[in-house]
């Protein structure tokens, strides 16, 4: 004889998927393929009501068109990423290397070349649904520098560094990708939220001010030039 155990039957709640592309029969194929996979779907079929609804709503991961009317998939991925770490996997048509670390490179989680099979795109969206938004890291240490995401305080040997704001996030951003090159494209599209074909001279002089306080007065240099590159920050030997 069984007993039961009394567990109430755990009704899961449904991931939430936003599909944020224009060609009508893509964006039916793909919400009648997940929603049988049993995901909620919210469709929308153009960068500006993609927006109203990340805007709006609370989404698991959006899959993203790059070439949309209106606001293209590259503006819509800079806005959702000045606030959300929702997933996104990037759909684009043109099988470009440039456009791929474009889309990495402003903060896509993944990416998808049309056209496509169902099992592949739904192997992709299962990944990044395990996944989940990356934890913020609140404490980071490199060498002897030390910065405090919450108290927004940065020391480096035990000496307290006075900021600006925007040195700080600068910081924050080289400290979160230790080790990796940014380009100064990526850096003025995260710190400065400007678009990558802008003027990037900026980010030149903040490194410079960066570097004023972070690394003249100590030996051991944090923040490496990338010849035609960018900026890293690192502690070499
Ligand atoms: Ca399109």
């Amino acid at each position: 004889m069984q007993i039961g155990l009394g567990y109430a039957p755990v009704l899961e709640e449904k991931m939430r998927i936003l599909v944020v592309e224009d060609e009508v029969k893509t964006a039916d194929y793909l919400c009648k393929g997940l929603s049988e996979s049993g995901y909620r779907v919210e469709v929308a079929l153009n960068g500006l009501d993609g927006q109203h609804l990340v805007q709006e709503h609370e989404f698991d991961l959006i899959i993203l068109d790059v070439m949309l009317p209106g606001l293209d998939g590259w503006q819509l991925l800079q806005i959702i990423r000045r606030k959300l770490q929702t997933p996104v996997l990037f759909l684009t048509a043109r099988d470009a290397v440039e456009d791929r670390v474009k889309g990495l490179e402003l903060g896509a989680d993944d990416y998808l070349v049309k056209p496509f099979s169902y099992a592949e795109l739904l192997a992709r969206v299962r990944t990044l649904l395990r996944r989940g938004p990356p934890r913020e890291v609140e404490q980071f240490q490199v060498a002897d520098l030390h910065l405090d995401l919450l108290r927004r305080k940065v020391t480096r040997n035990g000496e307290r560094l006075t900021l600006t704001n925007k040195e700080f996030a600068l910081l924050h951003l080289l400290l979160s990708r230790e080790g990796e090159v940014l380009s100064r494209t990526l850096i003025a599209s995260h710190v400065w939220q400007m678009n990558f074909d802008s003027d990037t001279n900026v980010v030149d002089v903040a490194i410079r001010r960066l570097r004023a306080k972070v690394d003249d007065p100590y030996p051991l240099k944090l923040i490496h030039t990338v010849r035609g590159m960018g900026y890293m920050l690192e502690a070499q030997e």
